[in-house]
């Protein structure tokens, strides 16, 4: 089966080749290292590192890039607001994001590059465009010039004239083009700084990526992704940069995200109505929080409500619920060596749940239909659970590695497959006590105890070989 990704480049979904056969580099904007992320801000991260799950399931070796950005304009002002340096308020935030991202179990990239060990790098990038004639200096800042860049509007689609108008607003006279933008930036006083051949000075914002990116992954690459707030005019100038530079093609396949919205309008720290995921997480599992990104199309808005994490919070209690019931019968040691009809069927059926999960990811990473599947599956397996009859073991172990690997290995859910020994323990001593009073014709208190189950969500059925019970 095919991969077929849409792509913001071409605006339609292409089947995806890589550039050599079996390995995928791909680069993910990250975060600027000045606050604690918001919801908004993990979407990206979350969707994209899927995908990345969802290519090495598919057997490609994926290496995979996501930068931080430890210096601009908003971490110079945040850590002058807070009284001390830029590099510790990067510090500080670079850890932040890493203890966000591992209660969303977003892996680790393989590189994460920070934009002020790459200044060397960026500086050779600037000076190369500079000698190119694609870029100028004026009182130690350098600008690219757009007008130089016949490509440039391709990735977002924009008429440069209207963009030129829209331009003169805040335009710097200083430019030859309204749209020129800064590739390096003076420093004014008291600013970090590097020296540089245009004198003491910073990266601007666009140039780090585009450095950072062909160092780790080749001057051309596989995919290149971000929100969708980021394809004009960071990502369409990372492309005027880049290919100004090498005359290759940049990046090949372009993935954006749509916007998270909060009440139906967009969650970003300007219009303040954002949601922090450390102030989520107080309330919520990481893993719901991922299921709820993950329940909507990458490229569709998403809204964010409360409603909407409880609801992501009861679906992933009950697929956890089917999980936990078969692997509390394959404790039991009570197994049919042959397999009779209904354990043909399951095994069926999550062949079939299998190949529909990836024909959604194959196509573009659906993963509310992928979402669907592990769902669908799930009623089946509680119908097979509900009869009488004793079951297969090697059934049992089917199921479980079906959520094992969809669940858990692609989409990063059903983290806590294996914590919860302790609660089967107190099951299981409850119903003993409650065995004891009806030997013992208690009916008062095996009530009690049978209620005290029904609480923790224990269906008890009496059968001629005993007490049976399942969770609902
Ligand atoms: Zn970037």
């Amino acid at each position: 089966m095919s991969l077929k990704i849409y792509n913001t480049l071409t605006r339609k979904k292409e089947e995806f080749i890589p550039l050599k056969k079996g390995e995928v580099g791909m680069y993910v904007c990250g975060p600027t290292v000045y606050n604690y992320i918001h919801i908004g801000n993990a979407r990206p991260f979350i969707i994209f590192e899927v995908v990345r799950r969802f290519l090495k399931f598919k057997g490609y070796r994926v290496r995979y890039i996501q930068n931080l950005t430890d210096i601009d304009d908003k971490m110079i002002d945040k850590a002058k607001e807070l009284k001390i340096t830029v590099s510790e308020l990067a510090e500080k935030f670079i850890q932040e994001y890493f203890i966000d991202a591992d209660s969303l179990n977003i892996e680790r990239a393989d590189v994460h590059p920070r934009a002020t060990e790459h200044v060397q790098e960026i500086i050779e990038l600037v000076r190369g465009l500079e000698e190119k004639g694609y870029a100028y200096e004026i009182d130690g800042d350098v600008f690219f010039d757009v007008s130089k860049f016949k490509d440039y509007g391709k990735l977002s689609g924009q008429n440069i004239e209207e963009l030129k108008v829209g331009a003169r607003v805040k335009i710097d006279e200083r430019k030859k083009g309204a749209i020129d933008f800064a590739l390096w930036k003076r420093a004014k006083e008291g600013e970090p700084s590097w020296e540089s051949p245009w004198g003491k000075g910073r990266p601007g914002w666009h140039i780090e990526c585009s450095a950072m990116s062909m160092k780790y992954l080749g001057k051309s690459f596989d995919i290149h992704t971000g929100g969708s707030d980021l394809v004009f005019p960071h990502h369409e100038n990372e492309i005027a940069q880049s290919e100004a530079y090498t005359n290759q093609q940049f990046a090949r396949y372009w993935m954006h995200n749509g916007y998270l919205c909060l009440n139906n309008q967009k969650m970003s720290k300007s219009l303040g109505n954002i949601m922090k995921v450390r102030d989520i997480t107080q309330k919520y599992k990481g893993e719901v929080i991922r299921y709820f990104i993950l329940s909507a199309h990458y490229r569709s808005p998403l809204n964010f409500s409360e409603e909407q994490l409880q609801q992501a919070e009861s679906s992933l209690q009950r697929l956890s619920n089917t999980i936990f019931n078969v692997k509390h019968l394959l404790k039991q040691d009570n197994f049919i060596k042959s397999k009779v009809k209904d354990d043909e069927l399951i095994l069926e059926k999550r062949k079939e749940s299998k190949q529909k999960f990836v024909e959604a990811m194959d196509d573009d990473f659906n993963t509310p239909i992928a979402l669907s599947q592990l769902f669908g599956f799930a009623r089946e397996v509680n119908i097979y659970l509900s009869s009488p009859e004793q079951k297969n073991k090697e059934a049992l172990e089917e199921i479980l590695k079906f959520y094992k690997e969809l669940a858990g290995k692609i989409l990063g859910i059903l983290k806590d497959f294996n914590q919860k020994e302790s609660f089967e323990q107190e099951i299981k001593k409850l119903i003993e006590e409650r065995e004891q009073a009806r030997k013992e014709r208690n009916w008062v208190e095996s009530d009690r105890i049978r209620d005290k189950l029904q609480k923790k969500g224990i269906l008890l059925e009496d059968t001629p070989s005993g007490v049976r019970w399942k969770k609902i």
